[in-house]
């Protein structure tokens, strides 16, 4: 209803957010022609009904009932299938154009490409002007005996790794510091299943845009019972309040998932698959909430907070921007990212992302909550906020290029140290 009340804003925002699979217009057309069909179908069945009726009372035995009659309620029985079937072409056209709408945008969200984004902060900026000479994160891991390119080539390809000895110890380490963290903040502590319905992967907005390859794993050919592995531990936690009435009393529910994420990442750049930057499948650990309507822009600030002070106690030099309108994907109302100073690269690289995804994974996902008082509505459609507390490979690549010695050695963040085999304060070759 939204959609063909006012298809001219919803043309203008896809435009806005360069996000334009479908002419909203085209949604108008078929919600009138769905309605139509609906309420001919309605006159035409209680028709139907009149005249069996009369039919059937004209005389009690059927044998010497009116021909006539009968012949009428035949074809229109006919008729009524075929309307039937009308609807059902136009509902499941309607329902997949409809999908392909993205989400409404923050009206604080800045317009346009990448090269827009606003610079909200930058944290540890002195470790900006260091002048040392840094080497990257392959060749620090390599001499530390941290990773394992080259098997990992061989027995699952390009973009996989093995991470070994303190390489290892490290990606477990980060894994329970962030679980805790967020546990600390209140989080719900979840293992996620990493294969997950399509039908789920797409609630949450994941699918491919026209002419794009898709970055997702399918892991069963059959289309009834299609299956993917979750590019992204959101997907299950979304997933798991899929068709659920909530009480408002209890919500916001917090939700700290750790799960492995899979990415087929289809024409990944250059430079940026080199190492641990861009690869097919890394550990994540994820802030999930859904919410009302009222508290989901608080959340996405609380996510943010907890990202900020997470890597502030990395220590790592790190920038907070406010995503721009074509950066939004088709989920997210407003989005934050992180990127580090990774001086070994010689450049930003996006750590973490933060979105309020609105009510449209909710709306997709049928995620509603019951409001305690009452509305004039029975049920609300929930928020949904999502963010990556710590996605491994890269705060690794940070790590290990921030904390670089001159020896060859690399400095362990305090706040990570407890958690390795030994607690170490500094790694040496
Ligand atoms: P996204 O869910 O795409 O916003 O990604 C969340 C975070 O995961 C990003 O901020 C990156 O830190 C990390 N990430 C995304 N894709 C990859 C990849 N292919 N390899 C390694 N890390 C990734």
């Amino acid at each position: 209803n939204k959609i063909a009340e006012n298809p001219q804003a919803i043309k203008e925002n896809m435009i806005k957010r360069n996000h334009c699979p479908i002419d909203p217009y085209h949604v108008k057309t078929l919600n009138e022609r769905r309605l139509e069909n609906y309420n001919t179908l309605l006159h035409l069945r209680s028709q139907h009904n009149t005249l069996s009726k009369t039919a059937s009372s004209s005389n009690k035995d059927k044998k010497n009932r009116d021909p006539a009659l009968i012949q009428k309620a035949k074809e229109l029985k006919q008729h009524i299938k075929q309307l039937e079937a009308n609807l059902t072409t136009t509902e499941t056209e309607l329902l997949h154009c409809a999908v392909q709408i993205p989400n409404d945008t923050h009206p604080d969200v800045p317009v346009g490409p990448e090269s827009n984004a606003r610079v909200i902060k930058i944290v540890n900026e002195s470790l900006l002007q260091e002048q040392k000479k840094y080497e990257d994160h392959m060749t620090i891991a390599t001499r530390l005996g941290m990773i394992d390119l080259e098997q990992a080539a061989i027995v699952s390809g390009s973009s996989f790794y093995y991470l070994e000895g303190y390489g290892a110890f490290l990606e477990t380490a980060l894994i329970q510091y962030a679980m805790d963290k967020a546990a600390s903040k209140g989080f719900l502590g979840v293992i996620t299943p990493d294969i997950v319905r399509t039908s789920i992967a797409y609630g949450c907005g994941f699918q491919p845009r026209a002419g794009e390859s898709s970055q997702i794993y399918h892991v069963q050919a059959n289309e009834e019972d299609a299956l993917c592995l979750a590019g992204t531990a959101e997907i299950p936690l979304a997933g798991k309040f899929a068709t659920k009435v909530l009480e408002e009393t209890e919500l916001p529910k917090r939700l700290v998932g750790y799960g492995r994420a899979y990415r087929a990442e289809a024409g990944g750049r250059g430079t940026e698959t080199k190492g641990l930057y861009r690869v097919h499948q890394f550990s994540k650990v994820e802030l999930f909430a859904v919410s009302t309507e009222q508290q989901s822009d608080a959340l996405l600030e609380q996510f943010r907070e907890i990202q900020e002070e997470m890597f502030t106690e990395l220590g790592l030099c790190f920038r907070v921007l406010d995503m721009p309108t074509e950066e939004l994907g088709a989920s997210a109302y407003r989005k934050y990212d992180i990127e580090a100073w990774m001086p070994g690269r010689n450049t930003w690289g996006e750590i973490s992302s933060t979105s309020n995804c609105t009510d449209y994974q909710a709306r997709r996902l049928s995620i509603r909550y019951r409001p305690t008082h009452n509305t004039g509505k029975n049920t609300s459609f929930c928020h949904t906020i999502n963010g990556t507390a710590i996605a491994v490979p890269r705060i690794i690549i940070a790590i290990l290029e921030t904390f670089q010695q001159t020896d060859g050695s690399v400095k362990i963040p305090q706040v990570l140290q407890k958690w390795l085999p030994g607690q170490p304060s500094i790694l040496s070759p």
